[in-house]
C-alpha cells in the first residue's frame, strides 16, 4: 500500500512543545493563563486592526457567542451562506432562530450579494426581517466583502464573518477576520494552522470581547460566591491548547505561502487539460488557498476522478454539500440559483498541507492526469 496522502493534515512548527513546557513548569493548565493572552495578542497584532479576540475552544462556540452577543433569540432568522460546513448553520439552532439560506455567486463561490439582497427584501416583505448575516470565506477565498457589507448596511443588519478557514487571507490588503461586526477563526485540526481544537472571535469594542469571555467562563457575576444572572457556557480555550497556537502562529505566513504555492502546481500542472477549472483571485482577493479545489467539466464524472484517487490511498473531498440540500436543514427557505449545487457536482478539493512534498504533488497530479487517459 503506497503511503496516505492527506487533504490537510496538521503540520507543527516546533515551537509548540516549548509553549507547552512552559505552562506545565508553572503549573498553568487552567483555561487561562500567559499563553491564552499570549495567543490572544499574537492574532490581534497579526490581524492589524482595531480588534479584540477572545480565545474559546472551537469556531463553532464562537459563532454560537456571536449570535449571543447580536441578541439572536428563539423565532429570530439569521441569513447563513448556504455553500459551508454545517457548523456554520448549527449555531443558529442552538439559539431556536431558524436559518436562511442564500446560494453563491461563481467568482468566489460564497455568498452572493445580490441574491442577499433579494432575501431580506423578501422576509422583510414577510415580516420577518434577519436578525443577523453570516457570510464565509470559503476555501479561504475571500467573498465580496464590499458588496455584502454594502448590503448589510442598507437594511441595517449585522454581518459575522465566517473566518474558520481564511486566516492568513485579505482583501484589499485588510485582513480577513477583521471585515465582520463580529468574525470567528477556527484553529481545528485541519485548518491552516490547529491547536488540535480551538477558535477565537474577534470583535470591535473591548466591552464585546469581555462580554463574551464572561458568557465563555459559565457567567459568573462580581461576588465572592458563585453568583449567576444570565445563561453561561465552558466555551474558554485553555493555557495548554493556547501554547500550540502560539507556537502555530510563528509559521502561519509561511504556511499560507506553501498553500498558495500547491495551488499554483496544480494550476500549471492541469493548464492544458480543459476539463479541469480553478476559482481565480478576482482583483483585491488574495486567498490563503486553504485548500486546492478544482472544478471539472460537465463531461467528467467527479466521482470516478475521486475514487482513482482513493485507489492510490490519496484523500480527496468533494466541495461542502450546500446546507439546503442537507435532510437536517430540508425545511429551511432558501433562496437558491443553482451555483453552489452546481459547484457540488463537479468540483473536488485536493490534497493541499503545507506539509505536502513535491513527491505527494507529484503522486496526485499523475494519478489524475492517468484517470483524463484511460478513463
Ligand atoms: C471549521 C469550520 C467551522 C467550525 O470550526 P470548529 O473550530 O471546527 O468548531 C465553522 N465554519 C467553517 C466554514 C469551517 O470550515
Amino acid at each position: 500500500m503506497k503511503s496516505k496522502i492527506w487533504l490537510s493534515s496538521p503540520h507543527m512548527s516546533g515551537n509548540e512543545q516549548n509553549y507547552i513546557n512552559e505552562a506545565f513548569e508553572t503549573n498553568w493548565i487552567a483555561p487561562l493563563g500567559p499563553n491564552v493572552t499570549g495567543f490572544e495578542n499574537d492574532l490581534q497584532s497579526f490581524l492589524n486592526e482595531e480588534r479584540h479576540v477572545a480565545a474559546l475552544v472551537s469556531g463553532t462556540s464562537a459563532l454560537h457567542l456571536s449570535l449571543i452577543l447580536l441578541g439572536v433569540k428563539q423565532g429570530d432568522e439569521v441569513i447563513c451562506q448556504s455553500k459551508t460546513f454545517s457548523a456554520t448553520a448549527n449555531p443558529i439552532v442552538y439559539q431556536g432562530a431558524t436559518p436562511v439560506f442564500v446560494d453563491s455567486e461563481m467568482e468566489t463561490w460564497n455568498m452572493c450579494p445580490m441574491l442577499l439582497e433579494t432575501a431580506i427584501k423578501d422576509r422583510i416583505s414577510q415580516g420577518k426581517k434577519p436578525k443577523a448575516i453570516i457570510a464565509v470565506h470559503l476555501y479561504g477565498m475571500p467573498y465580496k466583502v464590499e458588496e455584502i457589507n454594502a448590503v448589510a448596511k442598507a437594511f441595517d443588519i449585522p454581518v459575522i464573518e465566517d473566518s474558520a478557514e481564511s486566516l492568513g487571507s485579505h482583501y484589499k490588503n485588510q485582513n480577513c477576520g477583521t471585515f465582520g461586526d463580529l468574525s470567528i477563526l477556527s484553529f481545528n485540526g485541519n485548518k491552516i494552522i490547529t491547536t488540535s481544537g480551538g477558535g477565537a472571535i474577534v470583535t470591535r469594542t473591548l466591552e464585546q470581547k469581555q462580554k463574551a469571555v464572561f458568557l465563555a467562563t459559565q457567567a459568573r457575576d462580581d461576588a465572592p460566591h458563585y453568583l449567576h444572572s444570565h445563561i453561561g457556557y465552558n466555551y474558554r480555550m485553555s493555557n495548554i491548547v493556547a501554547g500550540i497556537g502560539r507556537g502555530q502562529m510563528t509559521i502561519l505566513e509561511s504556511h499560507v505561502l506553501k498553500r498558495r504555492m500547491n495551488h499554483e502546481t496544480y494550476v500549471t500542472a492541469f493548464r492544458n487539460n480543459r476539463n479541469i477549472n480553478f476559482v481565480h483571485e478576482p482583483e483585491g482577493h488574495f486567498s490563503n488557498r486553504w485548500l486546492s479545489c478544482i472544478l471539472l467539466d460537465s463531461k467528467t464524472n467527479r466521482e470516478g476522478v475521486r475514487l482513482a484517487l482513493q485507489k492510490e490511498n490519496i484523500e480527496s473531498r468533494p466541495l461542502w454539500k450546500p446546507m439546503h440540500q442537507q435532510p437536517v436543514f430540508k425545511n429551511s427557505v432558501s433562496y437558491i440559483n443553482g451555483v453552489s449545487d452546481e459547484l457540488f457536482e463537479r468540483g473536488l478539493c485536493l490534497p493541499s498541507g503545507s506539509n505536502l512534498t513535491d513527491n505527494e504533488i507529484d503522486r496526485v497530479i499523475s494519478t489524475i492526469n492517468t484517470y483524463f487517459v484511460t478513463c
